[in-house]
């Protein structure tokens, strides 16, 4: 009997895994993979001022190549319960829906791989033919992100694991299953812009020097274009996020001005070429007269594109073997884990209809995760054919 995509998905559903909460849901996969003959690790990440969190890393198979599945079992909260049709952690079928928190962000997508991978291997002799499959889940994606996916791969790395191809399966279609695959991301950087004046009365300005006419105009001059796009990015965007003065008086001029803002760059940018580029469009604007400064935190999420070539080239045709769609290739959306898989191997993103992601009332088509499975199933062969 083919395993069955839905059922691994309600169990997974059931599993009340919001960040960092485990929720039984990678101990559910580690049963469910080990029975199959997948060696599997459980490895707990945590450093100070962050909750330790649970991740798993499967592999079936010691040879190259080895394909792996990346995703995460965390999900965000649901919110208020009695504003959902089914409750979010039932695993409620309606209609043809599967209900809950995570049903396509991204429990519904790991259901379909790890179903897709059992019918696999139950077909071939409870073996790859040839290399191996592998599964890297995190249970911290949705959060802070840094007890996850980028300590499972240092810590596999250093075990001597090796990567060759990775489909990470976050909900990358659009409108209809197969639509879109994710081949990059945009980086994205943070700023803080602080502008120094001098406290005063406001009846007195001339003895102050107000930092909001600074701001003011440094804020202006920010928000020109940063490029016209690239080949595969749309254009590089800053915006405003928070503009702060921390002034709860009506006749006091402030000291100083502060405006955050965030960055999404394509790959005409680095974070060190941005860097540059703001300071100086600064410094044209201050010329000389606004006292001012950066403040730039860290940032772990830079730009990356994955060129084509045959694995984005076999992903495309099992798409299209399954739905008869030739998916677009994008680059847009926010940042995922592929940021941080793309330093170890090539990764596409590839899954479900992402519309019902972080909402009341989450579901996904029982069709769907039946389509999504044939996919998987269909790459796998491909693969290893
Ligand atoms: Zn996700």
């Amino acid at each position: 009997m083919p395993a069955d995509p839905v059922a691994i998905a309600r169990d997974l559903l059931r599993c009340p895994s919001v960040t960092p909460e485990e929720g039984g849901a990678l101990a559910y996969l580690q049963t469910l993979l080990s029975q199959a003959g997948f060696t599997v690790h459980r490895t707990i990440f945590a450093e100070p001022g962050t909750a330790p969190i649970d991740n798993l890393y499967a592999r079936i198979g010691t040879q190259k190549p080895n394909l792996v599945f990346a995703g995460h079992t965390d999900v965000v909260p649901p919110g208020d319960d009695k504003a959902w049709r089914h409750p979010p952690f039932a695993g409620a079928v309606d209609g043809g829906m599967l209900y809950g928190r995570g049903a396509v962000d991204m429990k519904g997508g790991i259901a379909c791989f790890v179903a897709a991978a059992l019918d696999y291997l139950a077909a071939n002799g409870a073996a790859p033919q040839r290399g191996s499959i592998s599964l890297l889940i995190t249970g911290d994606e949705e959060s802070v992100a840094v007890n996850g996916t980028i300590k499972l791969l240092q810590w596999a790395a250093e075990r001597g694991e090796t990567f060759d191809h990775c489909i990470l399966g976050e909900p990358s279609s659009q409108q209809a299953l197969g639509d879109t695959i994710k081949a990059g991301r945009r980086g994205s950087l943070n700023g803080t812009l602080v502008v120094r004046g001098r406290q005063g009365h406001v009846a007195y300005p001339h003895r102050a020097d107000n930092p909001i006419r600074g701001l003011v105009a440094l804020i202006a001059a920010l928000q020109a274009p940063l490029d016209q796009g690239s080949e595969h990015f749309d254009p590089s965007n800053l915006e405003f996020t928070s503009v702060d003065v921390g002034n709860p008086t009506v006749n006091l001029i402030p000291g100083e001005a502060r405006a955050r803002f965030n960055i999404r760059y394509n790959d005409r940018h680095s974070q060190a070429s941005l860097r540059a580029l703001i300071e100086h469009r600064a410094q044209a604007a201050a010329d000389g007269r606004i006292r001012y400064a950066f403040e730039w935190p860290p940032s772990n999420a830079d730009v990356f594109f994955t060129a084509p070539g045959p694995f984005t080239d076999l992903a495309m045709a099992a798409i299209k073997d399954v739905t008869g769609r030739q998916p677009q290739i994008s680059t847009t959306g926010g940042t995922s884990d592929a940021r941080f898989i793309k330093d170890y191997c090539p990764v596409l993103e590839f899954g479900l209809v992402g519309q019902t992601m972080h909402a009341v009332d989450e579901c996904v088509p029982v069709t769907e995760l039946v389509a999504l499975t044939a996919i998987y199933r269909r790459i796998i062969e491909k693969y290893f054919g």
